[in-house]
């Protein structure tokens, strides 16, 4: 069954929201949309709603000397507060302006609820004299784009419904037995969320209440009734949860903060229905003072502890990466910001260093500082270094790079001439096979890479070094089929390497996590960080195999600042929501298995992740 929420907005429409509810058996579509409650309380009424997307919108009246006014309390009242100033005039600008629809979206409804607050004998007439000079706006039992009006409140006894014009619909109580004439003027089905619980809308209701809940709901809908709850908390758990038990309406108070949840709401959820399998490791070298003589580093690029616990969920509680036993956290700020970018991360982790933001592969003074494969270099240890994005990009540079501007591509490709990387994989061929200098190929090839433009090419090779320029299709985002170019690239390195006896360093990047997290989109993280656990599966076993290599899984910073607002385990579902669209301080776990993991246990700075490899790889306990 397909789970994922689907639903469409259009930019001046009403928002719509059809959802297969996904703990339901059967699937089963619905519409939910935005009542903006007590609307006249916003700061400017009817238009905050409107272009929210608000396909209901309601209005407390109070009739004063022959005018109604709308108004919580009599006593509020104020001058040019009126309904008519305030709703219908605007109202019917927009209608005309829109063709005889509400909104510039036709498939867009809206309904105007006005709730009278005393006696209704006095004010509907009033409303019918007010509503008057717009009646084809609102005659909505001939056409349906037309805005339906709808009387909440102080509402006449249903058998009085027939003696009002046919657009005049009502706001139904659940308690009331309508006869079905009666049912005819009635618009949707509401009442007070605290007549059936006193759940304060965190977490989630008991099963008691949420069987009271759904029972009036489905009552409701039995009679093709929308149902809408008031007296609410307000916040997308609230939204979710009443949502979850089948209601119609999300009654808000907050119609713009509403209208932001549902129109991302399918970047904010992710549904997985069949885990992988995970591996399970040996833990034979782990946390022993065995020698370290390889190195498999992996580094999700902003992959930060919200990330991880999203992946987590939807695989149905197993990941590679929690199969490790050592666990630690990085403190990851950069010299001049505590909120650190890859430049400044990586940087950090493959030079020991703190840096400003932006440098590769730079002292934060502008100086170049070696990085581990040039050191390395120096004990006949061989690198690789893989990415899931151009090798350009700041993660991967900071292994080979040096310039103190991250975004210098062609002047970071130049740098791999001065490095002792032997292997390279990721994308970005025009930095290389497009380089300014036309002796560029020539010079690299001097320098004994090959070069690979295809993952097919590079697994065939049986030794030397390779550069593998993959062009941009080779590295899309795995949502767009990128596949498993992480896992292959990275078991086919370790066995060019490992032919090497003094051993090696594979620095292997998630770069999307980042991506995703950047564009706020948790399928997008949760699909990468799924396929970078996958690529741990494989170092893990390697490991295992191998007996000398140490596995450290980290990343460079928390990209997003996500948060997870509900989940399943059993379902492999997560919702989550972001707070920003970029980096933010929070410490990053690293996850360490094989011999040395030990070292990798407690809370440290991201440059000791540096000072840690190198002491490890030069046998110092
Ligand atoms: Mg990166
Ligand atoms: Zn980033």
């Amino acid at each position: 069954m397909l789970n994922r929420t689907i639903f469409k907005l259009s930019l001046a429409g009403s928002l719509l929201l059809s959802c297969l509810n996904y703990n339901n058996a059967i699937a089963q579509t619905r519409t939910i949309r935005l009542h903006s409650h007590n609307d006249y309380k916003q700061n400017i009424p009817f238009l905050q709603a409107y272009y929210a997307g608000a396909a209901s919108i309601e209005a407390d009246v109070y009739l004063l000397n022959g005018q109604l006014y709308v108004a919580h309390e009599k006593q509020e009242i104020a001058t040019g507060r009126t309904l008519t100033e305030l709703y219908l005039k605007p109202l019917a600008v927009f209608y005309a302006k829109n063709n005889n629809h509400a909104y510039t979206d036709s498939s867009a409804t809206l309904q105007l609820v006005v709730d009278i607050k005393e006696d209704y004998a006095h004010v509907i007439p009033q409303l019918l004299k007010e509503l008057k000079p717009y009646q084809q706006m609102f005659n909505y039992p001939a056409n349906k784009n037309a805005v339906q009006l709808v009387i909440s409140g102080n509402m006449p006894a249903p058998a009085q419904f027939n003696q009002y014009p046919d657009y005049v619909y009502f706001d139904g109580r659940p308690t009331i037995v309508y006869r079905p004439e009666e049912l005819k003027h009635i618009a949707m089905i509401s009442d007070a969320l605290s007549n059936y619980t006193p759940w304060n809308g965190k977490g989630s209701l008991t099963a008691p209440d949420s069987a009271k809940v759904k029972g009036v709901i489905d009552a409701a809908h039995a009679h093709k009734k929308p149902f809408r709850f008031w007296a609410t908390q307000d916040s997308p758990n609230t939204w979710i949860q009443l949502e979850r038990l089948g209601v119609d309406w999300i009654n808000t108070d907050h119609p713009q903060q509403a209208h932001d949840f549902y129109v991302n709401r399918g970047k904010l959820q992710y549904t997985n229905a069949k885990p992988y399998a995970v591996y399970q490791p040996t833990f034979k070298s782990d946390g022993s003072n065995g020698r370290v003589k390889n190195v498999i580093l992996l580094i999700g690029d902003g992959m930060g502890p919200a990330q991880i616990q999203a992946g987590l969920t939807a695989n149905h509680g197993l990941l590679n990466m929690l199969q490790c036993r050592n666990i630690g956290f990085s403190q990851t700020r950069a010299a001049n910001n505590d909120n650190t970018d890859s430049a400044a991360g990586a940087t950090a982790m493959a030079s020991g260093k703190k840096t400003n933001n932006r440098y590769i592969g730079m002292d934060a003074q502008g100086r170049p500082i070696s990085n581990l494969p040039d050191t390395l270099a120096t004990l006949g240890i061989k690198s690789g270094i893989i990415t899931c994005g151009d090798v350009t990009d700041a993660t991967p540079a900071a292994f080979y790079g040096h310039q103190n501007e991250r975004t210098l591509s062609t002047a970071i490709a130049n740098d791999l001439l001065k490095s002792h990387v032997d292997i390279l994989v990721g994308s970005n061929q025009k930095s290389f096979l497009q380089n300014p200098d036309p002796g560029f190929t020539a010079k690299l090839k001097k320098q004994e890479y090959a070069i690979d433009t295809t993952l097919t090419a590079f697994m065939q090779a049986g030794k030397g070094k390779h550069l593998v320029l993959l062009n941009d299709a080779g590295t899309r985002s795995v949502l767009k089929g990128r596949g498993n170019m992480l896992q292959t690239s990275l078991k086919q390195t370790i066995k060019l390497l490992s032919a090497n006896k003094k051993g090696f360093l594979v620095m292997t990047e998630g770069a999307q996590i980042d991506y995703g997290g950047h564009a706020n989109d948790l399928p997008y993280i949760v699909t990468e960080l799924h396929d970078f656990d996958k690529t741990v599966g494989e170092a893990l076993k390697f490991a295992d195999e191998d007996g000398e290599t140490l596995v450290i899984i980290t990343a460079d910073h928390e990209t997003g600042g996500l948060s997870l607002l509900d989940a399943s385990t059993a379902q492999g579902m997560v919702l989550g929501n972001f707070s920003t669209n970029d980096h933010t301080s929070i410490n990053v776990p690293v996850m360490a298995y094989g011999p040395g993991s030990q070292r990798f246990n407690g809370t440290y700075q991201n440059i000791e992740i540096y000072h840690k490899i190198l002491s490890l790889m030069l046998g110092k306990k």
